[in-house]
């Protein structure tokens, strides 16, 4: 039997924190602002996130004079620029937002408060890279850029100096230029400003590359701190790559490679991390099972097709029957299963849209977003003919809600754009709907009035699917897709989130357990407080960060709906 590839990707792979906060920034600003909002330069080097920033009105400028509308945001990128340049934006009036990362900014003053001690200043890094430029501009004119220790001879002699690296650099480089430029100055100060994520990923891909035959770095070709990734293993491994996108991977890269690693550049989505892990594995040889991959294939389109989200959405109404007492219906389960299904649909083909990287899948795409939405909206109308038969103020509810659901990615008129700019819009209106679909509409028709017990299911419904949707956007998050502040765990911050969820986790397991003590529906509650703790180990999975990749987080997020179907069936 032929030994089985190995195949590793490291962890400190994806966005560093500082490229994620400055796409967090211009995204906020993209949802609360109705100004273009302009770049200096390219917020990351990765054609892809450029693209999808592109679709939200952000867009790239190589200089402030090509901005023409008075009505902009300009937005200082990760990187930063010379204060006199900062100045010189200020004064044309244009409403400026620094994105500049905190520890690029820390490097700054350090220059700075050395310079006004009267030192000259050695950054070691690229020349022409931007952060290298913008330091250069904190060094009061006296700033000399070095690429390594062999420039360093070229200098002339300092009385005192200060040499610090572009955040970007290597370690043993920096160093090397550091011990060399104790020979031309007399007082040196040394400040090692690599940042800690790059010290990370660089200890990680020193300790891997090693020990690989093959190492393949994802990232942007213009992205420095790729290119650099990618010397570091060209000389450690056996055989490095460097590609941008997966089908760049060949065939002959694997030949006799047992041992492969893959790692990335800080403007390198997860998500583009996984299509190279996917079709690494398959070059590799690591093919599963035919039936494996077939039944992976045919799992991959029950999530995207939105199939699974309908199964969720009529086991959470099942559910809610059950609590309200209620004779368990088909039309009620149909109806939320094609409510949930038509805006899970429709909310994911333009999401897909956004994230197609040329122009000839972007043709292809049309016509699939064309079959997608058209099915979307007979689902959706499909659920609302039903809800019509309920009665008009049912009807309304479901119509109203349908409604902003579908717009919510494109602009919303009436007014409600105000609400789509709102801190957990997304969740808020998606608890919304599913719980009117899936708990208010058979509550009110089972009892005519909304009595305690469909009061409760309501409650119980919307909290589980703010729950549910705050998860995605934790799952969309950690795999580096696109999120903004529509969602509560970008909005109110990890831990608030993760605070929040356990408050709603402790509320619902404490009125379950207060209605078993009453003895009220003791089977049913007693199962549900079973199908709770499936709740509780889902909260802790993503709270110690072992998000999977997104098609598992949705099949592991959605599946509680069906353990608590499943459990309240037996009763
Ligand atoms: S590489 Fe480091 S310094 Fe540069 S943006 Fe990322 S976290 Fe900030």
């Amino acid at each position: 039997m032929p030994e089985r590839v190995q195949i590793t990707v490291a962890k400190s792979a994806g966005f560093c924190p500082g490229v994620q906060k400055a796409i967090d920034k211009v995204l906020g600003l993209a949802k609360n602002r109705h100004k273009t909002i302009y770049t200096l330069g390219p917020l990351i080097h990765n054609k892809q996130v450029i693209e999808t920033l592109k679709e939200n009105n952000i867009h790239s400028v190589d200089s402030v004079e090509e901005i023409t509308e008075k009505n902009a945001i300009l937005v200082i990128r990760a990187h930063g620029i010379p204060p006199d340049e900062e100045a010189r934006i200020r004064a044309l009036g244009l409403e400026v937002v620094d994105a500049t990362c905190p520890l690029v900014k820390h490097v700054q003053e350090n220059i700075r408060d050395h310079a006004r001690k009267g030192c000259a200043t050695i950054i070691v890094g690229d020349r022409d890279h931007a952060e290298v430029v913008g330091l250069m501009g904190y060094a009061g004119g006296r700033g000399y850029v070095v690429s390594g220790p062999e420039e360093v001879k070229d200098l002339p002699r300092f009385e005192k100096a200060n040499i610090v690296a572009q955040t970007t650099q290597e370690g043993d480089v920096f160093m090397a230029a550091a011990a060399a430029a104790r020979g031309i100055a007399g007082e040196l100060s040394v400040s090692n400003t690599i940042c800690s994520p790059t010290k990370q990923r660089q200890k990680e891909t020193i300790e891997f590359a090693k020990d690989s035959d093959l190492v393949i770095v994802v990232g942007g070709k213009n992205s420095a701190n790729t290119a650099r990734l990618f010397q570091i293993c060209s000389r450690l491994a056996r055989k490095a790559v460097h590609i941008e996108r997966e089908d760049e991977l060949k065939e002959r890269y694997f030949e006799g490679a047992m041992k492969v690693f893959i790692t990335a550049g800080a403007s390198t989505p997860t998500w583009m991390i996984e299509k190279v892990l996917e079709k690494a594995r398959k070059l590799a040889g690591r093919k599963e099972s035919a039936l494996l991959e077939r039944l992976a294939f045919g799992w991959k389109l029950i999530i995207t097709g939105s199939f699974y989200t309908a199964a969720a959405a009529m086991s959470l109404t099942y559910v809610c029957m059950k609590l309200e007492g209620a004779r368990v219906s088909e039309k009620f389960l149909m109806m939320a299963g094609l409510f949930a299904f038509s805006l899970h649909m429709a909310n994911r083909t333009v999401e897909k849209g956004a994230a197609v990287p040329d122009r000839a899948q972007k043709l292809l795409f049309v016509k699939y977003r064309t079959a997608s939405l058209a099915t979307a909206i007979l689902c959706g109308a499909a659920a609302l003919a039903l809800s019509a038969a309920l009665g008009w103020k049912i009807f309304l509810a479901a119509g109203f809600l349908w409604f902003a659901g579908m717009m919510y990615p494109y602009k919303l008129p009436l007014g409600l754009e105000k609400f789509a700019n709102f801190p957990a819009s997304k969740d808020i209106l998606t608890a919304l709907g599913w719980t009117c679909m899936c708990a208010y509409a058979p509550g009110l028709w089972n009892s005519g009035a909304l009595t305690n017990s469909t009061e409760f299911a309501v409650l119980f419904a919307f909290l589980l699917v703010f729950t549910r949707s705050v998860l995605f956007g934790v799952s969309h998050a950690h795999n580096d897709m696109i999120v903004g502040r529509e969602n509560f765990y970008k909005a109110a911050g990890s831990r608030r989130a993760y605070v929040t969820l356990s408050a709603i986790f402790i509320l619902l397991a404490a009125i379950l357990l207060m209605l078993k003590g009453l003895d009220w529906k003791a089977g049913l509650t007693a199962a549900l407080i079973t199908g709770m703790l499936y709740y509780l180990g889902l909260m802790l999975f993503f709270f110690f960060r072992k998000i999977p990749e997104r098609i598992t987080a949705e099949t592991l997020i959605d599946t509680q709906f069906l353990i608590l179907a499943l459990l309240a069936y037996t009763v």
